[in-house]
């Protein structure tokens, strides 16, 4: 996704005995590092891939941001016509087996060797997780694990509604939701109606 980390939270910190190989210590950090539950407190969404291969838990029920982006990237790489992410810090995400089974993509060298930014998916059915920028993570919601009764449902769209759309310019579709919508990236951009038409000042 093309935006900005929105926000800087301070990476967990793992006490070991051993220092580890510098190459291999963002696996023994959040969002990858395992916890046990005490550490990492009361669950308020869980959330798989679609073989079940991939799971994890939020300790935050809502994002501290969530945005449509509309660029070609993540056009492309989600096969849809743009991309939901949810902001969530570092510390909020628990995946239940660490590292395994996720693969790593970054769209920026072409490469697929973990660095940040990166497309995080699971190995083997290959449903989009999150990308994994600097300081937060754009979790995509659709793999949260949505109740059957109607007010979870509610509670899911409500918590996870998107404040903007960014790279509107690019749209394959239009969406009429009223929301403030970016050309390109938010705040850096110029702001069009639900039609693309650029906003008079
Ligand atoms: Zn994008
Ligand atoms: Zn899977």
């Amino acid at each position: 996704m093309a935006t900005k980390d929105a926000c800087g939270a301070a990476p967990g910190t793992h006490a070991t005995h051993k220092p580890l190989p510098k190459e291999e210590a963002w696996k023994h950090r959040p969002p990858y590092l395992i916890q046990a539950p005490e550490d990492f407190g009361e669950i308020k969404w869980r959330g798989k891939c679609h073989c079940g291969q991939i799971s994890y838990s939020l300790n935050m029920e809502r994002p501290l941001n969530a945005k449509f982006c509309h660029c070609r990237g993540c056009q492309l790489m989600h096969g849809a016509p743009f991309q939901w992410a949810a902001i969530f810090p570092k510390s909020s995400i628990t995946f239940d087996r660490g590292v395994r089974g996720l693969e790593f993509y970054c769209s920026s060298h072409y490469t697929r060797e973990y660095e940040v930014p990166a497309k995080v998916s699971c190995s083997y059915c290959r449903t989009p997780i999150m990308d994994e920028g600097r300081n937060v993570c754009l979790l995509f919601p659709e793999s949260i694990e949505f109740g059957k009764d109607e007010e979870e449902f509610d509670r899911v769209k409500e918590c996870f509604e998107v404040s903007s759309h960014i790279f509107y310019s690019k749209r394959m579709v239009e969406i009429p939701d009223g929301k403030p919508k970016w050309a390109g990236m938010d705040e850096a951009s110029e702001l069009l109606d639900d039609y693309g038409n650029v906003k008079p000042e």
